[in-house]
């Protein structure tokens, strides 16, 4: 193999290298693109779950009012029967009832002004989660947009890297070119350079050394030859 086979097999390799770079940035960018959904996906349930909570609190507020207002309603029909007893048992009787009513009425009073300040509370965070939300939904759309814009600059470039790659594998001689190729299946990149260490030679994809005589076959000029460890296409820096 010629040096300028050499070079011209180096330069493919060297392209798919930078397509399998622009591969990783194009999966890096979905994966953003995926987190800032997902951000606001999970900005939106808080929001919802803090609405319902408000909600919840809003009916409980309603069956309270509604329990005191038939409590009270009680409490004045036992007032308005206490003109029409004579018996002392019964109107003792009807004044301990009022008591117990009172003491009903209060409780629930107290309840709802609790209520209303839990639920004043609930709508105040549910304001402020609303308002964070709104932010992170301006924030990820101008997001998702840059992401968008990166994207379609990758796409251009993975295409002319495309071009590029079929013009660059069309000036490689076709045995070369087939013996490359079949090792990029199995190893990316299939082209390793040795490494020299100690007076020994290095497969740098590996890291196994590489043997006797094919160090002498290197050494004597052979281009490529396959790592006897990885199979990779290694080669001696020239
Ligand atoms: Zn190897």
């Amino acid at each position: 193999m010629d040096f300028s086979d050499f070079q011209k097999i180096l330069y493919l390799s060297e392209l798919d290298s930078r397509l399998a770079d622009i591969e990783e940035e194009l999966k890096d960018l979905k994966d953003s693109a995926v987190a800032v959904e997902s951000a606001v996906l999970s900005a939106g349930k808080k929001a919802l779950s803090a609405d319902g909570e408000k909600e919840k609190l809003e009916l409980e507020i309603k069956e309270a009012e509604l329990s005191l207002m038939q409590a009270e309603e009680r409490l004045s029909s036992r007032r308005a029967s206490q003109n029409l007893i004579k018996d002392a048992q019964a109107a003792e009787k009807l004044e301990a009832e009022e008591k117990t009513l009172k003491a009903e009425i209060d409780a629930l009073e107290e309840k709802v002004l609790l209520l209303m300040e839990n639920r004043n509370k609930a709508e105040a965070e549910a304001l402020s989660i609303k308002a964070e939300l709104g932010k992170i939904e301006i924030q990820s759309r101008a997001e998702l947009e840059k992401i968008k814009k990166s994207e379609a600059a990758l796409l251009a470039l993975k295409k002319e890297q495309e071009i590029e790659r079929s013009k660059a594998a069309n000036q490689c001689p076709q045995e070369i070119l087939s013996r490359y190729e079949a090792v990029k299946k199995k190893k990316f990149p299939a082209l390793a350079a040795c490494i020299l260490k100690d007076g020994k030679l290095f497969c740098s994809g590996c890291g196994i050394a590489v043997t006797a005589s094919q160090a002498d076959e290197l050494k004597k000029g052979a281009g490529l030859i396959n790592c006897m460890n990885c199979f990779r296409l290694i080669y001696v820096k020239r």
